[in-house]
């Protein structure tokens, strides 16, 4: 059928643009000729436009079937035909597939076309789909030309391209000085110390990691692009001292130009233009307006900084469910004070340098409350093991060793004395705050501080700061850290002559704390579910190297995904529900949300939905896909 001569042809055609969503039938045909001739693409087809003057009685049928299809399955319809001399047969008709902005256009026509409801427009748009519309993009041209060099795991999305730097610090300099316009920045894996070079990329490539490592949890944060572990599954040479990088046989060096793809893993050895992210217009902001309507669920965002916050609270956050606030020790001078408290070797000392950084926090927590004007904010206390703080290199070694008069071997002797086998495991989170309290409550001043002041310019809002106490797994460690957030906070607002309400909760992420979220609950007056460190824990498998052999879990079907990224909800999320069912038995009213990047993953957030949470938290870019 088809290739019978001049009164025959074939074509495909979709009921609406499947680019744009633009209300008008789009397709192609060839006369004579037979679906192949068409995907082949031997000969170039007419538009189905044409058909109208080539065969008019046979374009008025189509288009009377084409409308009533849609009109039945209410959506867009992607359709296969034939003409036969003269007689049109239907070959197949399915839902279409489209952009993320045809997606969005396309729901809101349906609605006012009255075919579809406000509830069902929301179900129509894919939401991993709005990342494409939230962030930059390859130009669809340049990226067919592009080779792909390589692959890593897709940590955060969007696309980037710029020249190749290797450390934080160069980052910095060659977009401040000009050197550079777009960076990328290289590395074996990011620490807290490469925020700023970070914040001046336009992406992130790791060698290592995973998909809740350093590198991905901050770069999504920040809405940043980042390909994490590209070591996983290629040949890759790093030398970050000589500046070189070797991926798979392609030789790079400082300056040299490479692309990465955030939300494929895709790595290309090339400069590939980018288009600059574009929500559209009105449909995105109608869409999210019918999301709100109709969701259970609150959506809070996980903000480190002011600028997250507003970020998170312009994409619509109701609150801050985390501030992993230790990411700002190490803007400017605040890290010198943090040093020093660390490589204090008494109280004395110790709670010297807490003075120096209460003021930087009790600011920073100022500026998150004003950005989210007067919604709740979950405030985390210090949770990364200390070695992350300290100085790596010789020179701020010895720099550190002269502001505390020092000498250099005392230095190096307390940072050997900070190293663990498993940090992830090991001194940190409230352990932390259990060896030594002072810091605990130096955090406890800044927030109720901070409070305090924001309350007093704002008499409006209702300030009531939520303290967190992370990595608790035995409800008298809880007991412990809290009695010391409780009396000092009392004392503070009774100073004030205030009676603000403040809450103190706790992450549930380490499985003891699941399995114990009764007596936890006795204690903790909310739950935020650490999905990060919960299914680290639960799995026993570390979430920055799991990377290197979950590949091996997939091409054998042992796992379907990466659980770092899509909750695990058969064992992780039994523990989930578990926790939450024990907690509210002990505490009726106990609020409970999840924090872990899965608070940002679609089939995450039903589940958090379907088990009863009040809320998710995610990074700001994830708040509309929440
Ligand atoms: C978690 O463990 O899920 C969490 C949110 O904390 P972090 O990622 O900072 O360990
Ligand atoms: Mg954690």
């Amino acid at each position: 059928f088809g290739n019978s001569g001049d009164r025959s042809g074939t074509g495909v055609a979709f009921t609406r643009d499947p680019a744009t969503g633009a209300k008008k039938l789009m397709g192609e045909y060839l006369i004579n000729a037979q679906g192949e001739d068409v995907v082949a693409g031997v000969r170039t087809p007419s538009p189905i436009s044409h058909l109208h003057e080539q065969m008019p009685e046979v374009y008025d049928q189509f288009v009377e079937i084409a409308t009533r299809l849609e009109n039945y399955f209410r959506d867009m319809q992607d359709m296969e035909f034939t003409i036969e001399d003269g007689h049109l047969y239907m070959l197949q008709t399915r839902n279409g597939k489209r952009t993320a902005q045809a997606a969005l256009q396309i729901a809101c026509d349906l609605v006012d076309e009255g075919m579809i409801t406000e509830q069902e427009a929301v179900l129509r748009v894919e939401p991993k789909q709005l990342d494409t519309l939230l962030h930059p993009q390859f130009d669809a041209a340049a990226l067919k030309a592009a080779e792909v060099v390589g692959k890593g795991l897709a940590a955060s999305p969007g696309s980037a391209c710029g020249q190749i730097v290797f450390t934080a610090e160069e980052a910095e300099e060659m977009v401040k000085s000009g050197k550079m316009k777009k960076v990328v920045l290289v590395r074996l894996e990011t620490s807290p110390e490469d925020i700023v070079g970070m914040q001046v990329s336009q992406g992130i490539l790791t060698v290592r990691g995973g998909m809740t490592s350093h590198a991905a949890v901050v770069a999504r944060g920040m809405g940043t692009c980042c390909v994490s572990g590209c070591g996983n599954d290629n040949d890759v040479k790093i030398d970050e001292e000589a500046k070189t990088f070797e991926l798979n046989g392609h030789k790079f060096v400082e300056g040299d130009w490479i692309s990465i793809d955030g939300s494929t893993g895709n790595i290309y050895g090339e400069a590939v233009a980018t288009v600059p992210a574009d929500p559209g217009s009105g449909y995105f902001g109608r869409l999210m307006g019918w999301a709100d309507k109709y969701r259970q669920l609150m959506v809070y965002t996980n903000a480190d900084t002011p600028r997250d916050a507003a970020q998170g609270r312009a994409f619509g956050a109701q609150g801050i469910g985390l501030c992993r606030n230790e990411h700002m020790f190490f803007e400017g001078e605040r890290i010198k004070a943090m040093r020093e408290m660390i490589v204090a070797d008494n109280t004395e000392d110790r709670k010297k340098a807490l003075a120096k950084i209460m003021p930087y926090q009790q600011g920073d927590f100022e500026g998150i409350y004003e950005a989210m004007e007067g919604c709740p904010v979950t405030i985390r206390f210090l949770d990364p093991p200390l070695h992350e703080f300290v100085p790596t290199e010789e020179a701020d070694i010895k720099l550190l060793a002269e502001d505390l008069g020092k000498s250099v071997a005392d230095i190096k002797a307390i940072i050997a004395g900070l190293h663990e086998f498993n940090p992830m495991m090991g001194h940190r989170g409230c352990r932390l705050a259990v060896t030594y309290p002072e810091i605990a409550a130096m955090q406890t001043r800044a927030v109720i501080k901070a409070a305090l002041a924001v309350q007093a310019r704002h008499p409006e809002w209702t300030m009531v700061p939520e303290i967190m106490i992370p990595l608790v797994g035995e409800v008298k460690e809880l007991k412990y850290v809290k009695n010391v957030v409780v009396s000092t906070a009392d004392e503070i607002i009774k100073a004030a002559n205030s009676d603000m309400k403040y809450k103190v909760g706790t992450m549930i992420e380490i499985p003891r704390a699941a399995l114990t979220a009764d007596e936890i609950a006795k204690e903790a007056e909310f739950f935020s579910f650490g999905t990060n460190d919960l299914t680290q824990m639960t799995f026993g498998f570390s979430r920055d190297d799991a990377g290197k052999f979950l590949g091996a879990y997939y091409d054998k079907k042992i796992y379907e995904s990466d659980p770092f990224a899509k909750l695990d909800q058969t064992g992780v999320g039994k523990l989930v529900k578990m926790a939450a069912q024990l907690g509210r038995e002990t505490r009726a009213d106990l609020h409970l949300g999840i924090c872990g990047e899965h608070g940002g993953d679609p089939s995450s957030v039903e589940f958090c939905h379907n088990v009863g949470l009040d809320y998710v938290s995610c990074s700001p870019f994830r708040v509309p896909l929440a």
